[in-house]
């Protein structure tokens, strides 16, 4: 029995995703995304657990040596690149392939003496976020291909998770534009664009036949769908985390009484008042707002009032058998967290990198 929040993370859920999501471009190399701590699942075990993953790929220089320090020797690419040209020598130490989306980075490659390292040069094909503009691209791929190892080209899609939406396709003809030219590796496609695009998958189909083609899933790895108003199992994912705690009080309720920080919910009946020691401080939000459902004993019973830092209330009902020391399940196999975003006007990205693991995770097969 456990009397705090903690998250159950299942291995072996994420070898089953990772498998589905290869089979959806065969012969694509995976670049696994494991940033912001692996989405919030723990980036050690998750980069244990994606063994069949060709690369693993973090954000931050400080999650890149959070895994070499634990002893994971498969590469790394360090996606948002170097920040200083100190960095470099870290890099190269930790022998990590870099992004690179800045003309300065590539002088500080350039004015570099030491050995060189792979790097991925990022081409802004449309999201206006990080990247070289297609039109630099020519010159920044000449002097890459002077100062690094091996050099590959990426680009990141900003509405692949809007089916509808055509800057997708404007992006990727953009990208194969100048990937043509090319022939060393290319990189492209999150969750979104490989569960919900036969179309830019079937415009990738000549550079995976040529082997060229790295994917980069980060959400759907974890179960969980990009596409608001569906789940991860709609596309035969399982979800890796469940998040839970435990009833620590329960308690008669007389109507009229209100509860919480501020008396926001009032009771409009006699009921039995559930608290579980679960709070903001533990990644349960507080933007999640009455209503919202948790499991009890296989049944869904609303939040009510606000979420405070380490304590959330429940309405139990007032045929309520449940009791101290009752498990809670706060998302999960049985509760998506794609659902509790929804109530939380947020993303599930959001809510799962948001678990601050106060208490350690459990991880099974
Ligand atoms: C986060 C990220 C991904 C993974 O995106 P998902 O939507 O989680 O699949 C891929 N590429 C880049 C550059 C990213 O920052």
């Amino acid at each position: 029995m456990t009397f705090s929040a903690r998250a159950r993370i299942r291995r072996s859920a994420i070898r089953h995703n990772l498998q589905l999501i290869k089979s959806k471009a065969p012969g694509a190399r995976v670049m696994a995304v494991i940033k912001g701590n692996a989405y919030g699942h723990g980036v050690v075990s998750v980069a244990q657990a994606l063994e069949e993953a060709d690369c693993l790929a973090v954000v931050r220089l400080a999650e890149a040596r959070v895994l070499r320090r634990a002893g994971i020797v498969r590469p790394i690419a360090l996606l948002g690149g170097i920040l200083s040209a100190d960095d470099l020598n870290e890099v190269l130490s930790l022998d990590l392939q870099i992004g690179v989306h800045d003309a300065q980075q590539i002088r500080w490659l350039e004015g570099h003496a030491g050995a060189p390292p792979v790097a991925w040069l990022k081409i802004d094909t449309g999201m206006n976020r990080l990247g070289i503009r297609p039109g630099d691209a020519a010159d920044a791929i000449a002097r890459l291909q002077t100062c690094t190892r091996e050099l590959g080209l990426m680009t990141h899609f900003s509405c692949a998770d809007d089916l509808e939406n055509p800057t997708t396709r404007q992006q990727l003809s953009r990208f194969m534009a100048l990937a043509e030219h090319f022939d060393g590796a290319v990189s492209v496609a999150n969750s979104a664009s490989l569960l919900g695009s036969e179309e830019t998958l079937d415009e990738l189909a000549e550079i995976r036949r040529q082997g060229r083609l790295w994917i980069r899933p980060g959400l759907a790895l974890y179960g969980i769908s990009p596409f608001s108003g569906t789940v991860g199992a709609d596309y035969g994912l399982r979800p890796v985390m469940q998040f839970e705690a435990t009833l620590i009080s329960v308690k008669e309720l007389p109507a009229g009484d209100r509860v919480g920080y501020g008396g926001t919910w009032k009771a409009e009946r006699d009921t039995m008042l559930g608290i579980v020691a679960v709070g903001y401080a533990d990644g349960y939000s507080r933007y999640i707002p009455t209503g919202t459902p948790v499991l009890i004993n296989g049944r869904r019973v609303p939040v009510v009032g606000r979420v405070s830092m380490d304590l959330t209330a429940v309405d139990l009902g007032l045929d309520s058998a449940d009791k101290v020391g009752d498990g809670v399940i706060l998302w999960g196999d049985e509760l998506p967290v794609e659902e509790i975003a929804e109530f939380a006007a947020t993303i599930p990205y959001q809510l799962v990198t948001g678990i601050t693991h106060r208490e350690a995770p459990i991880y099974e097969e």
